[in-house]
C-alpha cells in the first residue's frame, strides 16, 4: 500500500449497493479497501463465503479473503463507504463520524440533516463547506458525514443543474421509469412485475420532491438554503434489470429553444471533470438526437455508468419544455457517485 492511499472500509458489503462499491473500488488509484462490514449474519466468515455475488464481473481477489466484521468504529480504514439498510444505518453512520471516520453514504438517513452535505459534484460540489460547520456542531474531531441523493434524483438533478444555472426553473413534472435493481435484492417478487407496471415505489416521489431542492439550492452563509422551485414527481417501477429512465417537463424563467437547452446540458463540466478526478466521466450529460434515445439498455453503461444521457428534447405545451433522462441507478445513482464524492471531498482537504 503506497503511502498516497487511503483505507476504505465498506459498510453494508455484503448489500446491492455494497457488492458496486467493492467492485468499483477495485484497482483504484487512491482508495484500497482493508475492511467489509454488515450484520452479524455475515459477520466472521470470508467476503466470499458470506456474500451472494450478483454482479457479472468476478469478486476482486483482494477482498475475497477479508472477514466481514461488524457495523462498529474500530475497522482498519479512515474513510467508510455505507450501503447499509436504512432500518439501521442513521446511528451507525453517527457513530463512525463520532470516532473519527469520513462516512460517505447511500442511505437516506441523514441526507435532509440540516448541516449534512447531499452532495452530487457536478450539482452542488461547493455544499461540502457545511462539513466544517456539522464537526463544529456536533463536536466531531476529523470525522464527518457527507450523503448522495436518492438514485432518481441523482439522474434529475444532474440535468436540471445546468438548465436552472442558464435559464432559471420554476416548476417542475418528474415521471420515472424506474429499474429493478433499485429495489436491492430480491427486491420485487417475479410475478408482481412481468408482464406488469407498479404505479408505486415507497416514499420514492417525496425524496424526489425534496432532494432536489436541496440540491439545488445554494450554500451561503455556512448554510444550505433550498431552492425554491416546485418539483411533482411521479415514479413506477418497470421490468429493467438496470438503469432509471425518467420523462422531464420544465417551466422556465427565461425562455430558450430546443437547440439552446441542448447546449446547455451538453457543455455542463464541474470540478470532476476540471480537476479530472479517477471517476469523474469526460463528459457528465450526454445529450442524444436519435427520436428514440436513451433507451436502458443501450444508454445505460455510458462513460462506464457515470454519465447520464438526455434525449428527445422538445417544447412543452403545458409548461415550457420536456426531456427523457436515463442514469445508471446503481453506478451513477449509487456508488459511483458516492465514491466520486470522495474523491471531490479529498481534493477539498476533507480527508487530511
Ligand atoms: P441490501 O441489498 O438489502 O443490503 C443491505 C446491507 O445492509 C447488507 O450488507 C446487510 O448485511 C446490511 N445490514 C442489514 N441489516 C443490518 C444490521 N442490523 N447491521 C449491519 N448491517 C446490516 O440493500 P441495497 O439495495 O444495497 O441498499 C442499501 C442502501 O442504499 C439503502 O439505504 C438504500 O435505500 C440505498 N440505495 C440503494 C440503491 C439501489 O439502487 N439499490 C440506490 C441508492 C441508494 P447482511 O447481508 O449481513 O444482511
Amino acid at each position: 500500500m503506497s503511502k498516497n492511499e487511503i483505507k476504505v472500509g465498506i459498510l453494508g458489503a455484503t448489500g446491492a449497493v455494497g457488492q458496486r462499491f467493492v467492485q468499483l473500488l477495485e484497482n483504484h488509484p487512491w482508495f484500497r479497501v482493508t475492511a467489509l462490514a454488515a450484520s452479524e449474519r455475515s459477520a466472521g466468515k470470508p467476503y466470499s463465503e458470506a456474500v451472494t455475488w450478483r454482479l457479472d464481473t468476478p469478486i476482486p481477489a483482494a477482498v475475497v479473503e477479508i472477514p466481514v466484521s461488524l457495523c462498529e468504529p474500530g475497522l482498519d480504514c479512515d474513510l467508510v463507504f455505507s450501503g447499509l439498510d436504512s432500518a439501521v444505518a442513521g446511528p451507525i453512520e453517527a457513530a463512525f463520524a463520532a470516532a473519527d471516520y469520513a462516512v460517505v453514504s447511500n442511505s437516506k438517513n441523514h441526507r435532509m440533516d440540516e448541516d449534512v452535505p447531499l452532495l452530487v459534484p457536478e450539482v452542488n460540489a461547493d455544499h461540502c463547506g457545511i462539513i466544517d460547520r456539522q464537526r463544529k456542531r456536533r463536536g466531531y474531531g476529523r470525522g464527518f458525514i457527507a450523503t448522495n441523493p436518492n438514485c432518481s434524483t441523482i439522474g434529475l438533478a444532474m440535468a436540471l443543474k445546468p438548465i436552472a444555472d442558464r435559464f432559471g426553473i420554476t416548476r417542475v413534472a418528474v415521471t420515472t421509469m424506474q429499474a429493478l435493481s433499485g429495489a436491492g435484492y430480491p427486491g420485487v417478487s417475479s410475478l408482481e412485475i412481468l408482464d406488469n407496471v407498479l404505479p408505486y415505489i415507497g416514499e420514492e416521489e417525496e425524496k424526489m420532491e425534496r432532494e432536489t431542492l436541496k440540491l439545488l439550492g445554494r450554500f451561503h452563509d455556512g448554510r444550505i438554503k433550498n431552492a425554491r422551485t416546485v418539483v411533482s414527481a411521479q415514479c413506477n417501477r418497470v421490468h429493467v434489470q438496470d438503469g432509471h429512465m425518467e420523462c422531464v417537463s420544465v417551466a422556465l424563467e427565461n425562455e430558450t429553444d430546443v437547440n439552446g437547452l441542448a447546449e446547455a446540458l451538453r457543455n455542463h463540466r464541474g470540478p470532476p471533470q476540471e480537476l479530472g478526478l479517477p471517476f469523474a466521466p469526460r463528459r457528465p450529460i450526454i445529450v442524444r438526437d436519435e427520436p428514440d434515445r436513451p433507451q436502458p439498455r443501450i444508454d445505460r453503461d455510458a462513460e462506464n455508468g457515470m454519465a447520464v444521457t438526455v434525449g428527445r428534447i422538445r417544447p412543452c405545451p403545458v409548461l415550457d419544455m420536456k426531456f427523457v433522462v436515463l442514469s445508471h441507478n446503481t453506478v451513477r445513482g449509487a456508488a459511483g457517485t458516492a465514491i466520486l464524492n470522495a474523491e471531490l471531498l479529498r481534493t477539498r482537504g476533507f480527508l487530511d
